[in-house]
């Protein structure tokens, strides 16, 4: 008789002590984490509904067969013959997803002012330098609270170049999600304040030779993308700057690098595909799509992936309305306790940075307004896109103000049902698309044989709403079983 681990009350607290899957197998686990040994690495989820990712129709009792770090088999419990040696654990009445992937994030940024003296300069309270350094020695908080949120795997579209050790550090740990990095990014703007005496997150995209120049750079440090920052240019210098992104376009082809632009403009979102753009990272938020866009965005050929990200300029306008007025921002949404509490606090104390603040009421409430009035193109753009076939990847931005690393996925991915988008669209834009951005989707992004074994245990059925990825009760990534309330942040001090 095989063994079947019941779930008698909650399926958290049932499986809440056990070492089941990874942390079973002989891969290196780091030192300091527990690991309790088992007799087999064979695990099958059974009873369950499976929604794989790749779009097909949710299959119900179905098994996941799990064997160290990848998923053996997935399908009904005919495609999947279940060996006797396998240990079982029932799913039944719950669902499971691949885990989620957040293609648009940077984890040199802080979710609040401190990571970004541009938009609101605190520099005197938490020196830069001091802030980078603490983002670098000290991500943890953010893996932890990713997996916590049902967030498997990363894609940081920008940052400083120590972002890239990040891959490293993640490999072989399944307390932490997968991690692309971009790197720093190629543009003609950068801002003063962004700047550290040895470090850079921009580089600057002077003539055609210094994009190169940015390129062959990035290309050399293995970078998973070349990002441009390609805000929109005075008329003047328009045809310059198309030279320029055309030239980082060309270089990035021949070193075999993706090119991701940020370019939130129709006319440069145009010239940005035009120039070898395989992802936006943005939305066009200043006019409707046209026919034109759409055929560039759609050409099979260009394989072009087009991120939303709605939500996160809200995130600027809390933080300003209450650095203005006094007031606490509105409570972080984080359903499952997956913030840890030092960026909490500092969110909490844009209500005391009145001395900090940039906007007088008129100004904030104009840009509230333009926040507002690009939110309704966002919509319409995204369903124009979606209608039309575009391949549409999940990003929250997270790091931005108020755009909390992990949770900040709920907002974005109810944005994007709201809009229109039906929720097994959202589900696969959150999991195969994102992983595609990542060029990573060999590896993960769906529940199929051969993959990492990086998937979701939830209570409710989010092929019905995709909010019911809030009742999330277990992650597993790599083949390690982690219960949802283990990775929730410790009650008192910092992690
Ligand atoms: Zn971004």
């Amino acid at each position: 008789m095989r063994r079947l681990t019941g779930l008698p009350t909650r399926f958290a607290i049932a499986i809440s002590t056990a070492c089941l899957l990874a942390a079973c197998s002989d891969r290196p686990v780091p030192a300091d984490r527990d690991q309790s040994p088992v007799a087999s690495t064979l695990v099958a989820l059974v009873g369950g509904t499976l929604i794989d990712g790749t779009g097909g129709a949710p299959v119900n009792d179905a098994v996941v067969l799990i064997d160290g770090d990848r998923i053996q088999c997935a399908g009904s419990s005919s495609d999947c013959g279940v060996a006797d040696s396998a240990r079982l654990i029932d799913v039944s009445g719950r669902w499971i997803t691949p885990g989620i992937v957040d293609a648009h994030v940077h984890y040199d940024q802080t979710a609040w002012g401190d990571g970004r003296p541009d938009a609101l300069d605190v520099r005197s309270l938490y020196p830069f330098e001091a802030v980078e350094f603490r983002q670098r020695t000290m991500p943890e908080r953010y893996f932890r609270a990713y997996l916590c949120s049902g967030v498997t795997a990363t894609f940081d579209v920008g940052g400083f170049p120590w972002t890239w050790t990040l891959r490293e550090r993640v490999r072989g740990d399944t307390f932490a999600p997968h991690v692309a990095v971009a790197g720093p990014f190629i543009s003609h703007v950068s801002p003063p304040k962004w700047v550290l005496p040895a470090e850079r997150r921009v580089i600057e995209l002077n003539d055609e030779e210094s994009g190169r120049a940015g390129v062959r750079y990035l290309a050399a440090n293995h970078t998973d993308a070349v990002k441009v920052w390609f805000l929109k240019p005075s008329a003047e210098m328009r045809e310059q700057l198309d030279a320029r992104l055309y030239a980082v376009g060309d270089e990035a082809r021949t070193y075999g690098v993706q090119m991701l632009v940020h370019a939130t403009t129709l006319r440069e979102a145009k010239v940005a595909l035009r120039a070898g753009a395989r992802v936006l990272v943005h939305s066009v938020q200043d006019e409707a799509v046209d026919e034109e866009f759409i055929g560039l965005l759609t050409d099979p050929a260009r394989e072009v992936i087009y991120m939303p990200t709605l939500v996160v300029r809200s995130g600027y306008v809390k933080m300003y309305e209450s650095v203005l007025t006094g007031e606490p921002p509105p409570e972080v949404d984080d359903p499952n306790r997956c913030v840890d509490q030092d960026t909490l606090a500092k969110i909490a104390q844009s209500a005391e940075s009145g001395q900090f603040g940039r906007f007088d009421r008129e100004r904030l409430d104009a840009y509230a307004d333009r926040a507002a009035k690009a939110y309704e193109l966002m919509v319409g753009n995204l369903m124009a896109v979606h209608e039309a076939g575009a391949t549409i990847a999940m990003g929250t931005d997270a790091g931005n103000p108020l755009t909390v690393t992990g949770p900040s996925i709920h907002a974005e991915m109810e944005a994007m049902q709201a809009a229109g988008m039906p929720a097994m669209d959202v589900i696969a834009a959150a999991t195969l698309n994102g992983a595609r951005a990542m060029q990573r989707e060999s590896e993960i992004g769906t529940v199929e044989a051969g993959k990492i074994a990086d998937l979701l245990v939830l209570g409710a059925d989010p092929s019905q709403d995709v909010a019911n990825f809030r009742q999330l009760e277990a992650v597993v990534r790599g083949g390690r079983f982690h219960t949802q309330v283990s990775l929730q942040r410790p009650e008192r001090g910092v992690d």
